[in-house]
């Protein structure tokens, strides 16, 4: 019986495969190009020379096996954070206005006490700013103001939090170091309310259909 719930978020072709939330091909696809194989030989390589090694991509697809892999973790990390920006940014400006789009359809709660208009502002100024009709002065001045506005203390480092989604926006490559890379794993780490999880596979497919339709199609 075909359940439109039960198919998979990602290609919609094959039903899920629990305790994974995308189908078997998706799950097999990803783990055969995340490099954990590789991981793995040297790991054996270098057990064989009494010596242990610790690499990330071991430790993320034990946690993966056990618990399964999200939709949004495979979409964001394994298709969307592959992607190079270019020297305009213009997969950066994409990302922004992917951003823009998900601030209007977020609950307010996760920017109070910012008022609906102050959000939707500074989204838009964030999205002239990366298109270059705001100089870096104005985006600093208006960054500024909105982390007063939304209380977040800049001294203090603590968790992300969903404030941190709004204003990264106006934030410049600089600031963000590794981040960059990891933009989707970040920017969804500061909102992963799994009430969430239907936009956020939504909007996906909406800005980056053609990018994950090529994944797919691979
Ligand atoms: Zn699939």
């Amino acid at each position: 019986m075909k359940n439109k719930n039960n198919i998979c978020p990602v290609c919609g072709k094959y039903p899920i495969y629990p305790p994974h939330e995308v189908c078997l091909d998706c799950y097999q696809r990803t783990k055969n190009n995340s490099g954990l194989d590789e991981a793995l030989m040297e790991r054996e390589k270098l057990a064989s020379e009494g010596r242990v090694l610790h690499h990330h991509l071991i430790d993320d697809w034990h946690n993966i096996d056990m618990n399964g892999l999200g939709a949004i973790q495979l979409m964001g990390e394994y298709i969307l954070d592959k992607i190079e920006d270019d020297e305009k940014h213009l997969w950066h400006k994409r990302r922004i206005r992917f951003m823009q789009d998900m601030v209007k359809e977020l609950d307010m709660k996760y920017f109070a006490p910012a008022t609906r208009q102050q959000i939707d502002d500074f989204a838009q100024a964030s999205v002239d700013f990366w298109d270059g009709k705001i100089a870096i002065q104005e985006a600093r001045e208006r960054h500024l103001s909105m982390c007063k506005i939304v209380q977040k203390d800049i001294m203090k480092s603590s968790d992300w939090e969903p404030k941190d989604f709004l204003l990264w926006m106006m934030e410049t490559e600089e600031v963000f170091g590794w981040m960059w890379y990891q933009w989707f794993e970040c920017i969804h780490a500061c909102i992963p309310d799994k009430y969430n999880d239907e936009l956020w596979i939504k909007m996906f497919h909406k800005h980056f259909h053609d990018e994950i339709k090529a994944w797919v199609d691979k």
